[in-house]
C-alpha cells in the first residue's frame, strides 16, 4: 500500500505560482493561502489554522463548503453521466430550468444556461440585439459584468481599461452613488428623480431607437454595494418602456438569497425583461451560469433563430449541483437566516462607522456589505484614490484582517463584507468583534 504524502502547503503555493497565472494580480506579489481542508463558513491552512470565510469566496459560496447534498447530487449525476451536449434533453438540465423558472417572476419563462456569469452577460446582449434589432447597449460606470470581452465591455470601472478601445454601442452612465455625488440631495426622491432624468437625457442623447438594452447591477457589488434609492429602479424600468427598451438586470452577485430575496430587484419591485444569473446558482460547486428571458423574447425564437450556443451550456453536473442548491436554499429557509443575521450585520456596521475615523460610510443588505474607508469623515477623501493605489494601503488592510484570520477582498477604497447565507448571528457577531 502506497503511503499517502501529503505535499506541504508551501509547495502547492509555490507550485501553484510558478505555473498559474493569478487573476488581477501582478505575479510576483501573488501568495495564494493553500488550503487543506474546508468546511461550513471555514477552511484551514497546512498548519491547521482556520479562516472565516467573510466574503463566500467570491461573494459565491453561498451554502459554504461541504454541502452534502449537493455533493450527493454531483455524485449521483457522474455516476449517470457526465455530460451531453446541449443537442440531448438531460433531466438534471430540464429539472435545473423549470426550478430556475419557478423562482423567477411571473414575466419569465426560458433560461438560457452559459459556463458562468460574463458569458451569461454576453448572451444577454446577444440575445436583446437579436430579440430588438437594435444595437447600443446602456450600462454604469462603477459595475462589473465580467472580464471576457462583451462583458468586459459592458464592465464601466478600471477592469474595463484592458479592453479599450473596446467594442462599439456600449455605452455608460453613472451609478445613483449618492454618497460621491458632486451634488447634496434633500431627498432620496430627489436623488431618484436627478440620474432619471440624465439617464433619459442620456438615452435621448443616444438616439432612443438605437438602444436595445439598459444591463445593471441590480445592486452594484464589488465596487462597493450601491444600493438604489427608493424610485430608482422602477423609474429605470418606466424609461425602459417608454423608449421599448430591454431591463437587463445581472444577478451573478445579488441573485440567489444574498440580499434577503431570492434575486435582488425583489426588493424594488420591478420585473426585468432580461435576468442573467450564476456564482449562487450553484455556489461554484460546478459553474454555471444563465440568462432568463421574458415570454416574449422566448416567444421571438420560436421562428427565430436563436444565435448563441455553447458546449457546455446546462452541463448535467452543473444543473445537479444547482437543483440540489435550490433545494438545499428552499429547505433551509436560508432567506429568513439572511434576513435575521442582516439585521445583526446592520447594526454591526452601523457602530463600526460611529466608532471609527477611517470609516466613511457602510452600505449593506441582506447579507451583502461593503465598508468604505475614507482618510477622513468629513473630506470624504477616499483611503486610495480611484483606479490606484501605489502604496498598496489597501492589501495592507487586508493583511491586518488575514491575521485575524477574517478573509475577505477589497475593490478600490471598499472593504466587501459577505458572508455564507448559512452564518449564525452567533458566528457573525463573533467574526465582527
Ligand atoms: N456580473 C457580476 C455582477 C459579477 O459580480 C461577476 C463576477 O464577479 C460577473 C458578472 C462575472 O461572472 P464570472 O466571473 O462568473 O464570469
Amino acid at each position: 500500500v502506497k503511503e499517502e504524502v501529503k505535499m506541504k502547503g508551501s509547495d502547492i503555493q509555490a507550485k501553484q505560482k510558478k505555473y498559474s497565472l493569478q487573476s488581477w494580480s501582478a505575479q510576483k506579489n501573488t501568495a495564494p493561502i493553500p488550503v487543506e481542508k474546508a468546511e461550513g463558513m471555514y477552511f484551514w491552512d497546512f498548519e491547521g489554522n482556520r479562516y472565516s470565510d467573510m466574503s463566500s469566496q467570491l461573494v459565491n459560496l453561498n451554502i459554504g463548503f461541504g454541502n452534502k447534498a449537493v455533493n450527493q447530487a454531483i455524485k449521483d449525476q457522474v455516476d449517470q453521466y457526465c455530460f451531453l451536449s446541449p443537442a440531448y434533453a438531460a433531466e438534471s438540465r430540464a429539472n435545473l430550468a423549470e426550478k430556475v423558472i419557478s423562482v423567477m417572476p411571473d414575466n419569465i419563462s426560458k433560461v438560457f444556461f452559459t459556463n458562468g456569469g460574463s458569458d451569461a452577460n454576453e448572451n444577454a446582449v446577444k440575445i436583446a440585439r437579436m430579440f430588438s434589432g437594435k444595437f447600443k447597449v446602456f450600462s454604469r460606470y462603477r459595475s462589473y459584468h465580467g472580464s471576457s470581452f462583451g462583458a468586459g465591455n459592458l464592465t464601466g470601472e478600471p477592469r474595463r481599461y484592458a479592453l479599450e478601445p473596446g467594442a462599439p454601442g456600449f455605452i455608460k452612465f453613472f451609478d445613483p452613488y449618492i454618497y460621491r455625488e458632486a451634488i447634496e440631495f434633500t431627498s432620496e426622491a430627489d436623488a431618484t428623480a436627478y440620474y432619471l432624468t440624465k439617464l433619459k437625457e442620456q438615452i435621448i442623447y443616444e438616439g432612443a431607437n438605437n438602444v436595445a438594452a439598459i444591463v445593471l447591477e441590480t445592486i452594484t457589488g464589488s465596487n462597493g454595494v450601491i444600493i438604489p434609492p427608493a424610485g430608482y429602479l422602477p423609474g429605470v424600468r418606466a424609461i425602459c418602456d417608454e423608449f421599448g427598451i430591454l431591463m437587463i438586470c445581472d444577478e451573478v452577485m445579488t441573485g440567489w438569497g444574498r440580499t434577503g430575496k431570492i434575486f435582488g430587484f425583489e426588493n424594488f419591485d420591478v420585473k426585468p425583461d432580461i435576468i442573467t444569473f450564476a456564482k449562487g446558482v450553484t455556489c461554484g460547486y460546478v459553474p454555471i451560469g444563465g440568462v432568463a428571458v421574458s415570454k416574449e423574447i422566448a416567444d421571438y425564437f420560436d421562428d427565430n433563430y436563436l444565435s448563441c450556443g455553447l458546449t457546455y451550456s446546462g452541463h448535467p453536473l452543473a444543473c445537479a449541483a444547482g437543483l440540489a442548491t435550490i433545494n438545499f436554499y428552499q429547505e433551509a429557509k436560508i432567506l429568513d437566516n439572511v434576513n435575521a443575521v442582516g439585521k445583526v450585520l446592520a447594526e454591526t456596521l452601523e457602530k463600526l462607522k460611529e466608532k471609527h475615523a477611517c470609516v466613511g460610510d457602510v452600505r449593506y443588505i441582506g447579507l451583502f456589505s461593503a465598508i468604505e474607508l475614507v482618510k477622513s469623515k468629513e473630506s470624504k477623501e477616499a483611503l486610495v484614490p480611484y483606479g490606484k493605489d501605489p502604496e498598496g494601503v489597501m492589501p495592507k488592510i487586508l493583511g491586518m484582517l488575514k491575521a485575524k484570520k477574517f478573509m475577505t477582498y477589497f475593490h478600490e477604497n471598499m472593504l466587501i463584507v459577505a458572508p455564507p447565507l448559512i452564518i449564525t448571528a452567533a458566528q457573525l457577531t463573533e467574526e465582527m468583534e
